[in-house]
């Protein structure tokens, strides 16, 4: 099944059809218990000697579908589903990172999780260091004996720049740090694990719903990691848990296969913290999985057909797509891009902040909200929005300029879309010469 390709896998993956009423689709398990067979029965499960439900927020039948195609997609050995894509990045972290620790992280983050490594997690004793992607080395500067995981973003906006996974992987495995990359804008695209990444999480709010409809997020573990070989580094992984009756997380899962990382995430803080999704949000997500391999060729045709046609129009001055860059930018998109440069597009009106206000008052068929990935074109002014609660150097520093507007190309008709961009733009230049 596993060598299937992605569109046959986000079909198939992980079902057949259900073992109770032989459905094809998967039904929604809308539960929050499980009878137990036998007192025997409920002692194996809660001892682990035996993998099965328990209760829904932990594992959860329609989730565990979900959860068991992203792994496949992703050539991951499992995954655990979540409420959103800011608890996928959380727990990614706080499975393996406590007070004391740090974490190394590229600059170039969503807005959220810039907010969250700056100061929640901060708060809590862990040290989030930024640094500049444009130089893979300076993870390895950045990492001392605390260091417990190196985080980025496949494909972060607003800069659109390919993160280097393949050169910064490679310095987690020398000094046993693994990289957690943050896929949310190139599934199927990308696949960061083939590229050496350790651990994968989603906002699956976006592209993998793709319909706008249900917030969730997931974390996919590679099962590559080798937590053991670096004990000292990971105790958490390493040393009895005295939350689970002391287990050692390395040893109880000898039996189940290399997902000591993502066992522990499902049965400790998932447990703790209770960041659950919904059993209804994953069915959602499972029927956005079906097109969506179908769906990123659109979104990066039409995508492709935007930026082309944004660069011949004289009200803008820069439009920023991966498949528009060249020099080292590029190299980065084709080294870990196949079919396209992703649905994401940004642009500076030549008449900077007031022209791309008007730009965006003046659209019709696109909407102007803080989402991406949807089936429908989306835009936005960052500067105003999404980056708004950082100071203006950790906008800078994000790549956020005071005319730039972000486009999440949809999946419509691509003469459509244009029309749109057209009478838009044509009315922030209009307004433009009123005001002159
Ligand atoms: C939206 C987003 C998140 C946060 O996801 P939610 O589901 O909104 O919590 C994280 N990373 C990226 C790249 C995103 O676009």
């Amino acid at each position: 099944m596993t060598t299937m390709k992605p569109e046959t896998l986000a079909i198939h993956a992980g079902y057949r059809k259900d073992p109770a009423t032989n459905a094809v689709a998967v039904p929604i398990y809308q539960t929050t218990s499980y009878e137990f067979d036998s007192t025997g029965h409920a002692e194996r499960l809660f001892s682990l000697q035996e993998l099965g439900n328990i209760y829904t927020r932990i594992m959860n039948p329609t989730t565990a579908v979900f959860e068991e195609r992203m792994a496949a997609l992703e050539g991951g050995a499992a995954a655990l589903a979540v409420s959103s894509g800011q608890a996928a990045s959380a727990l990614a972290i706080l499975n393996i990172a406590r007070a004391g620790d740090n974490v190394v992280s590229s600059t170039d983050l969503y807005g959220g999780t810039w907010n969250m490594f700056a100061n929640t997690l901060k708060a809590m004793g862990i040290e989030v260091r930024f640094v500049d992607p444009a130089d893979p080395e300076a993870f390895r500067r950045a990492t001392d004996d605390q260091t417990r995981a190196y985080y980025a973003e496949t494909l972060p906006n607003p800069k659109l720049i390919a993160f280097p996974i393949k050169e910064v992987a490679a310095i987690g495995d020398e000094l046993g740090v693994p990289l957690i990359m943050d896929n949310t804008a190139a599934p199927v695209m990308c696949r960061p694990i083939d590229h050496g990444a350790h651990i994968v999480v989603y906002s699956t709010t976006k592209y993998v719903g793709g319909h706008g409809t249900s917030i969730g997020g997931i974390i996919i573990d590679s099962g590559r990691f080798d937590w053991e070989k670096h004990a000292d580094r990971f105790p958490m992984l390493n040393q009895p848990d005295p939350s689970y009756h002391g287990a050692v997380w390395t040893e109880a899962v000898k039996p189940l296969g290399p997902i000591a990382y993502i066992l522990k995430a499902r049965v400790t803080l998932q447990r703790d913290l209770g960041a659950s999704v919904s059993p209804f949000n994953a069915f959602q997500f499972i029927q956005g999985l079906e097109t969506l391999p179908l769906r990123m060729r659109e979104h990066c045709r039409n995508a492709e057909a935007v930026a082309e046609h944004l660069a011949n129009h004289p009200a803008v001055s820069t439009v920023i797509f991966p498949g528009r860059m060249t020099g080292e930018a590029r190299r980065r998109a084709d080294a870990v891009f196949t079919d396209g440069y992703g649905g994401l597009v940004g642009f500076e009106l030549a008449g900077g902040m007031e022209a791309g206000q008007r730009f965006i008052d003046a659209l019709e068929m696109i909407y102007h909200v803080a989402n991406i990935g949807d089936t429908r074109t989306l835009a936005i002014h960052p500067a105003s929005t999404t980056h708004q609660q950082l100071t203006p150097e950790e906008q800078h520093a994000a790549g956020v300029t005071p005319g730039y507007v972000r486009l999440s190309v949809g999946i419509e008709h691509i003469d459509d879309i244009l029309a749109d961009l057209d009478q838009a733009l044509d009315a922030a230049t209009k307004g433009q010469a009123r005001a002159a």
